[in-house]
């Protein structure tokens, strides 16, 4: 009787009853074979079973439609077979009266459902639960994360679990480090651009300072007579030539997106060229007076100057921004100083000035003090120091001291040429201080450069390092699960293709849920190893119980033809044992000899000692003849007190030698019955194998002999002769 476990359930309450109740009725059908239910009775229970197997396959058959078509078609087979079985088992069952028999239908019929359900149904359930029809699946109660953890548990296998739990924040921080990767890259290129500009300032700045010389050799050209100006002025416009083709030239270098804030400059600038060479006309043909002269060529200066401050606005890091402005006030200063140092000179030469000429040197000291305000906003404090040093120097007093009495036009002791020297010194100091300045931004833009650089550099050797350091942890991580993983799937097949062998090691440093799989494993293994040696023990026993029973069986079908009294052949067996050795002798052709024995006076021992000392006189009888006899030789009792000897493979002699053996054995022997001798003798007659066609006339011959013996006196042996008769 198969009990139903719940280990059996499919899902689904209608296929579960279905099962049990299938069950039922072959538990039914084998209490009903315990009963000795009439035939009519177990025929009722197997239609019943027919039935109720029909309908419920039909509605397996229908979920299994609904859920898995393509697994459809060999289950309906597995359903027919069955049903095909069944009248078979009715019939086999319903012919039988063995109860064994009649248990071996139940036995089948339960052992192909139960099977059945294991094997065809419970797989069955993924697909029920698919189709949400399995009661496990608690899914529509789940909530929208769980059912996302799900979908997405389904959808990616365990290692690739692992390695996105990684690499998506790690795909964050590179995409963030990219944006700043980015940065330092548009930073690196605008240092770049910027370090252009800074070549442009330079340029700016030659071009300015040369046209600034132009400016005074033109103005001393315009108030000499003798021209001795001239040469100088044409050297002059040579320098001030190149200057303005090598700044065209830089400035075609320089990106030009950068330059839109500057391009009205730049456009203002080429208009300066042209009128430029108009003004050196002018001056060359002296159409142009002194004042004019300056005032135009300080208009292209200032022009030139202007470009210096836009350039700080552009994207260029905030301490090259400042650098620049605090040049760009120098750079205006300078141009002040020396537009002073031309209205000085020319004032001091003609001793006089016009109104204008004085308002236009007065405009200069102010402009000098807002380009030295401008100039201390953005400067250092080291620069600011610098520019009172060259402010405080000994030139500039002096220049103080010229400023003052032309202030009040006082003439007297002014020497032009100490003045326009005076200014030509402080001028070059200031240069000087401007070339410190450009010098120092180009450091500090190329100093940027190289920590953009450095920066860069780092930036991508970290992400690299990080990078492999993660995929070689990943690697190494998902190599290590997988494995384990492996191991244990390896070992669970193995267990469940009935290998017990595959052990695995607990891990004991870290208890994680890999090594409660392991646990698990390593306890069904061991409950299954349990349960195999406790089916090989109780099949052991089993054995034994059938090996015992066998035994006892076999006892008593020896029990069924020894005589019991003395442990010889009964005459059933004898009957049956001389004719297959007549047979055989009679086939290969071998002499067989028998000895038909008569104790002699039996009658006689029984009515002195008893019935009991008689036994005891039949046991020692037969005892001394299974002594004397070979293995090979058959001994058995005939009946009462005679009993017969087979000899194999002997004729007549060698029958007379062993016969007198025996008789004399007999005949000398003395039994010890409660301190009496017994004494016996036994007459045996002896017939050898002639032409017979069975047993029975030879034993009729010996029995001939024995009676020979018996009339002949006892205690003898005769063998029959034909011609003795
Ligand atoms: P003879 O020398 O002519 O053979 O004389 P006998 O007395 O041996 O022969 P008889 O046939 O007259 O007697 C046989 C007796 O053996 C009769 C019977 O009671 C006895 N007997 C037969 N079977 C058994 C037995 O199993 N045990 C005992 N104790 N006596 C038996
Ligand atoms: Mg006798
Ligand atoms: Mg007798």
């Amino acid at each position: 009787m198969i009990q139903w476990d719940d280990g059996l359930s499919v899902g689904i309450e209608i296929i579960d009853n279905d099962h049990k109740k299938l069950l039922s009725i072959i538990n039914q059908l084998s209490e009903a074979i315990d009963a000795d239910a009439t035939k009519d009775i177990l025929e009722n229970i197997f239609t019943e079973l027919e039935e109720y197997a029909l309908t419920h396959f039909k509605s397996e058959e229908f979920y299994i439609q609904k859920c898995n078509r393509e697994g459809l078609v060999t289950h309906q087979e597995q359903h027919n077979s069955f049903i095909l079985k069944i009248p078979e088992l009715k019939a086999k069952l319903l012919s039988t009266n063995d109860y064994i028999v009649a248990q071996d239908t139940t036995i089948y019929l339960s052992d192909w459902l139960v099977n059945h359900i294991i094997s065809e149904d419970i797989p069955l359930i993924r697909f029920f639960e698919n189709c949400e029809l399995s009661q496990n699946n608690k899914s529509n109660k789940k909530s929208l994360f769980k059912r996302l953890i799900k979908k997405t548990t389904d959808s990616l296998s365990f290692t690739k679990r692992i390695f996105y739990s990684v690499l998506i924040p790690l795909s964050g921080m590179f995409f963030f480090g990219s944006i700043i990767l980015w940065n330092n890259y548009q930073n690196y290129e605008d240092m770049k651009s910027a370090s252009s500009i800074i070549y442009t300032i330079s340029n700016i700045n030659v071009l300015a300072h040369n046209i600034q010389i132009e400016r005074g050799l033109s103005s001393g050209y315009l108030t000499s007579i003798d021209n001795k100006f001239d040469n100088s002025l044409q050297k002059q416009k040579i320098i001030v030539d190149n200057a303005i083709v090598s700044f065209i030239k830089k400035f075609e270098t320089i990106d030009k997106e950068k330059l839109i804030a500057i391009q009205s400059y730049i456009n203002v600038f080429q208009k300066d060229m042209l009128s430029l060479n108009n003004l050196r006309n002018d001056v060359k043909n002296k159409k142009i007076s002194q004042i004019d002269a300056i005032n135009a060529y300080s208009e292209i200066i200032k022009n030139i100057l202007s470009i210096t401050p836009q350039i700080a606005f552009l994207n260029i890091d905030g301490a090259v921004s400042s650098s620049i402005s605090t040049l760009s006030s120098a750079l205006h200063l300078k141009e002040s100083l020396g537009q002073q140092r031309a209205y000085g000179t020319m004032i001091i030469e003609k001793k006089n000035a016009s109104r204008d000429e004085y308002v236009s040197f007065m405009q200069l000291l102010g402009t000098q003090k807002s380009f030295l305000y401008m100039f201390e906003l953005t400067a250092t404090q080291n620069e600011t120091k610098t520019i009172n040093t060259i402010f405080n120097s000994v030139t500039a007093k002096q220049i103080s001291e010229y400023e003052e009495k032309l202030k009040n036009s006082d003439f007297k002791n002014l020497n032009s040429e100490i003045w326009f020297d005076s200014f030509t010194r402080l001028i070059e100091d200031v240069k000087k201080f401007e070339d410190q300045l450009l010098y120092k931004i180009n450091d500090l833009i190329d100093h940027r450069i190289i920590s953009t650089i450095q920066n860069l550099f780092l930036w991508i050797v970290f992400n690299s390092v990080i990078l492999a350091i993660t995929f070689f942890i990943l690697y190494t991580l998902k190599r290590s699960a997988t494995k384990q993983i492996f191991q244990l799937t390896d070992a669970m097949k193995d267990l469940a293709s009935g290998g017990r062998s595959f052990r695995l090691s607990p891990i004991m440093i870290n208890r994680d849920e890999i090594a409660c799989m392991y646990d698990a494993y390593e306890t069904t293994r061991q409950r299954l190893l349990k349960g195999d040696v406790f089916t090989q023990l109780y099949k052991n026993k089993k054995d034994i119980e059938v090996k015992n029973q066998q035994r006892e069986n076999s006892k008593l079908e020896e029990m069924a033809f020894i005589d019991p009294l003395t442990g010889t052949l009964n005459r059933r067996k004898f009957e049956e044992v001389s004719e297959r050795e007549l047979k055989y002798a009679m086939r290969y052709n071998h002499s067989l000899s028998f000895l038909m024995m008569d104790i002699d006076h039996f009658k006689n021992i029984n009515d002195t000692y008893g019935h009991a000392t008689g036994d005891e006189v039949l046991k020692h009888f037969a005892h001394i003849c299974k002594s004397i006899a070979r293995d090979i030789d058959i001994v058995a009792r005939f009946g009462g007190e005679e009993f017969v000897i087979i000899l194999r493979e002997t004729d007549e002699n060698g029958a007379y030698y062993f016969s007198e053996r025996l008789r004399n054995e007999v005949y000398n022997s003395n039994i010890m019955v409660e301190n009496q001798v017994i004494k016996y003798s036994v007459s045996i007659g002896i017939a050898s194998l002639e032409d017979d066609k069975n047993a029975k006339t030879i034993l009729q011959r010996a029995d001939e002999a024995l009676y020979e013996a018996k009339k002949d006196g006892r205690n003898r042996t005769v063998v029959y002769k034909k011609s003795t008769l």
